[in-house]
């Protein structure tokens, strides 16, 4: 089968290198060059929104899915009037709004921190008196890794923040005192079948995910449940087909939801060395119509990002459990570069080996 891949980064080129083994092939929509993606297809290389390129793009495909979030809508509406595209421009577009999807959340049924859409400063005055302080701001769109967010403490400081975002439309919301952060992974097949990866915590520093620990430790009776009760309900409200990730605060012993990914997901590539089959081939598995694959646990996993520069690839690999996937991107700071994924037999070797590579990345 041929599949088309929007977007050419890293998420592309780990679906590209799982699905090889699959007799898969792939072709990229990529505006930038050089790109992760470049050995592992053939490339178009365009604008996305650029109508004759999504045509070229289209053609001969058996299914195209995206890797990269931004693409525009219209353009995945564009190429679903002539290839499937998985998952559906219309879980695209909601993943694409932080209001629209804070209401699927509330229209599937799934505890969110109480929010408001807000496109004025008055609208923001007047949300604040409803939601209370302190109180998050994030741009409507286009935010990612904590781009685009403000903490506000009161109403003295509510204009400057609006300000600093941009003036544009934003959503407000209550602030979570959060005991840790969390995510599930999960995919749903053809059939409707669905599938779950563990529970896993996420560390972030300045809003770019550092750490995933798989599964997550000291999980409350219930916890790994309700995160699936709330990923299969978006599943199925989107009637989704694919790998969705939901990003979840832990607060009190329940689960409040903060982000959907309608993609593979930077808190999934634990399953790259940890699960039985990756998250990556399980997209591909179920956009492609194949059974998907077991997301047991092989064994406890740490993953760290590599952010900004690689270390020598020697004094990674000779720390026993330690698996290193390179993007084929140069260094620039705080750029995600790579990542190393650290699995052993038992947890005080897991511990060490992970803090030796800690060591290794320093501060
Ligand atoms: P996001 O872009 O929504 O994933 O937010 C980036 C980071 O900001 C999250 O990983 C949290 O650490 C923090 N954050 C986002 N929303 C809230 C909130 N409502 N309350 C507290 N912290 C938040």
């Amino acid at each position: 089968m041929q599949v088309g891949i929007l977007g050419g980064g890293q998420l592309g080129r780990m679906l590209a290198l799982a699905g090889r083994p699959l007799g898969l092939r792939f072709r990229f929509l990529e505006p930038k060059t050089p790109a992760p993606v470049d050995d592992l297809g053939t490339v178009v290389r365009a604008a996305y929104h650029d109508p004759y390129a999504l045509d070229r793009f289209a053609e001969g495909l058996d299914v195209v899915t995206y890797e990269f979030e931004n693409v525009p809508v219209a353009s995945a509406r564009h190429l679903e009037a002539r290839v499937p595209v998985h998952p559906t421009s219309r879980a695209l577009e909601v993943g694409q709004d932080r209001v629209a999807e804070k209401e699927a959340f509330v229209g599937a049924g799934i505890p969110t921190a109480p929010f408001r859409g807000v496109g004025s400063v008055e609208a923001l005055r007047e949300a604040a008196r409803d939601i209370g302080f302190p109180l998050v701001l994030k741009t409507r769109r286009l935010g990612y890794d904590g781009k685009g967010q403000a903490i506000v403490q009161d109403d003295g400081a509510l204009e400057a923040a609006w300000r600093s975002l941009g003036s544009v439309d934003l959503l407000a919301e209550a602030f979570v005192p959060f005991r840790r952060e969390l995510s599930i992974v999960a995919a749903r097949g053809y059939d409707g079948v669905c599938a779950f990866y563990p529970v896993v915590e996420n560390l972030h520093r300045s809003g770019i995910l550092v750490r995933t620990t798989a599964p997550a430790p000291e999980m409350v009776p219930g916890l790994q449940d309700a995160a699936e009760i709330y990923a299969r309900r978006l599943l199925e409200h989107f009637g989704y087909i694919g790998v969705l990730a939901v990003e979840l605060f832990e607060v009190d012993g329940a689960l409040l939801a903060n982000e959907l990914a309608p993609r593979v997901h930077n808190s999934g590539h634990w399953t790259q060395d940890g699960a039985e089959t990756s998250q990556f081939e399980n997209h591909l598995r179920a956009i492609c119509g194949l059974p998907l694959g077991s997301t047991s646990v092989i064994g406890p996993t740490v993953m760290l990002n590599l952010l900004g520069a690689i270390p020598e690839p020697v004094s990674v690999l000779e720390i026993p459990g330690t698996h290193l996937h390179l993007y084929d991107k140069g260094p620039r700071a705080g750029r995600k570069v790579g990542h190393v994924n650290v699995r052993t037999r038992g947890p005080g070797d897991l511990a060490r080996s992970v803090a030796r590579v800690e060591t290794l990345l320093g501060p």
